[in-house]
Parts: C-alpha cells; structure tokens; sequence
C-alpha cells in the first residue's frame, strides 16, 4: 500500500520573502489521523495548501505525491493533481458551507466538485446521491437539519456539515485546516470526535492543524510539530508529552497561538 501522502524536500517561499517551508519530508499512510501543530506563522496553512494544490511548491528537488501519485514535482502541478482531486476533501476554518443554499444541497455539492450557480437544484441530483448525502449527515449527527439553510447553522454545524461534505465527496484524504480554532469547547470537542469517526469507521485519512495541543493528544495517532516552518517533531502521542511541546514553542500552557 501506497502512502496517502508524501513530501519529499519541499521548500516554500512567497516571493522574495522569509523561508516558509524549509525541506519538508513526511510520509503519511492510509488511516493515520495526524495533528499537524504550531504556533501561528510556522507555516501549518501554507502545508496543507500545497499538499492539496492549492499553492505550489518551490522549483527544485521537491515532490509531492498523493495515493502514490506525484501531483507536484520540482514547482509544477502535475495531471495527476486534477485527477486526484475528487479524493481529497479539504475543511478551512471558515466559509466551508454556502450559506445562502440548504445543508443537503452543500452536502450534494461534494458530487458535482463545484459549487452551483443556480438555486432550487436538489431535485436535479439523482436520487441515490441525495440518499448518499443524507447517510453522510447521518455519519455527523445533522440528518434532523438536511432542510435548513447553511446560514441558520452554528459554526461547530457548519463543520460537521463540511465532513458531511467530504464523505458525499468520497474523500479518501481530509486536510482540515484549524477547524475548530473559531468554536467554542463543547463545538470544537464534537467537530475533531466528529473527525475521529470517521476516520476510525470510514477509513478516512485525516490531517487536522490545530494550535490546541490537548486536542492533538486527545484525539490524534500521530503529531507533526511545525516550528518556523520545519518539522520539529513527528511521531506517535505517546512518543511525547504535552510539556515536551509546549517546551519546545517555549509556551506555558497548551495553546501554541
Ligand atoms: P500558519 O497556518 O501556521 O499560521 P501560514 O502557513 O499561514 O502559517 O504562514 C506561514 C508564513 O507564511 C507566515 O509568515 C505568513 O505571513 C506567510 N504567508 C502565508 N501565506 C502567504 C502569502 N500568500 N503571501 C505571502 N506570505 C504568506
Ligand atoms: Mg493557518
């Protein structure tokens, strides 16, 4: 079996500008569930943009493959990333859903890959992908709100929403980028269980940045510390404690902001 996803030597700047990434390697298998953390700044976005496609790398030795493909090689996008596309389901802080459209038809989205121009379209998508879209609810816990708008969601709702999404998707890879940094606990606290159900139960590879560390330990296999753009740590939870980390940002407590 292939790794879901590798990095291989990758640097990125922005211009002329600081070193973000600085020769990035990982290799992440099918099943893991990943804390990617760090401090703000130390390039945790800007990881996860580039392993989805979303930014390229810099020209050089670099690579990225995902499920065994290379999508990305010496700064230029390959075929394979479009192709792949449909695979990977990716999860930002904020603005996941389309506010305006119902939950079910954000959540039917995740089949077309795109979001629709036009409203009143849940009656165009077949009907086994609405039932897809609603067992994806189910799976989240938000099958009693398929009929409301996105806009009367909470945040933690609108998150779940977004996994719910990304199941339709038939996701094998979710990258979440701080998804719970704008919710409060009890929210945050549903939106990473939420994140591990389906990672334990659908397989689903996740890779979840945070700069929380509890929920890295609560709730991840294995952590990845970036510090100014490096890998500063990347091994099991139980190769390292909650003091070990916050000694190595030199924070006090378990929020690496
Ligand atoms: P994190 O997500 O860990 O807070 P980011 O990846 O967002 O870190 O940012 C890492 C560094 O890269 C920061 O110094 C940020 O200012 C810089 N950066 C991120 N995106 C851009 C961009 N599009 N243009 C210029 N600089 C950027
Ligand atoms: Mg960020």
């Amino acid at each position: 079996m292939p790794n879901i996803v590798e990095v291989k030597s990758v640097n990125k700047r922005f211009g002329r500008g600081p070193v973000v990434l600085n020769d990035i390697n990982l290799a992440i298998e099918e099943g893991e569930m990943v804390a990617l953390i760090g401090a703000s700044g130390s390039g945790k976005s800007t990881l996860i943009r580039t392993i989805c496609g979303l930014e390229t790398a810099d020209t050089g030795v670099g690579r990225i493959s995902l499920f065994g493909q290379v999508t990305q090689s010496g700064g230029k996008r390959l075929p394979a990333q479009r192709q792949l596309r449909s695979q990977v389901g990716v999860i930002f802080q904020q603005f996941n859903l389309v506010t305006r459209l119902s939950l079910l038809t954000n959540v039917l989205v995740g089949r077309l890959g795109r979001i629709p121009k036009w409203r009143g379209l849940l009656g165009l998508f077949p009907r086994s992908d609405r039932i897809t879209a609603l067992k994806a609810l189910e799976r989240v816990g938000m099958a009693d709100k398929a009929r409301q708008r996105a806009s009367t969601l909470s945040g933690g709702q609108q998150q779940r929403g977004a996994i719910a999404r990304a199941l339709t998707q038939e996701a094998r890879l979710i990258l979440a980028d701080e998804p719970i940094a704008s919710l409060d606990p009890a929210s945050a606290e549903r939106v990473m269980e939420t994140l591990g159900t389906i990672n334990k139960e659908d397989g689903v590879t996740v890779i979840v940045s945070l700069h929380q560390i509890d929920h890295a330990f609560k709730h991840c296999d294995r952590i990845i510390a970036l510090k100014d753009g490096a890998v500063a740590y990347d091994g099991t939870t139980e190769g390292i404690s909650p003091e070990n980390i916050a000694n190595l940002y030199g924070v006090e407590g378990l929020d690496l902001v």
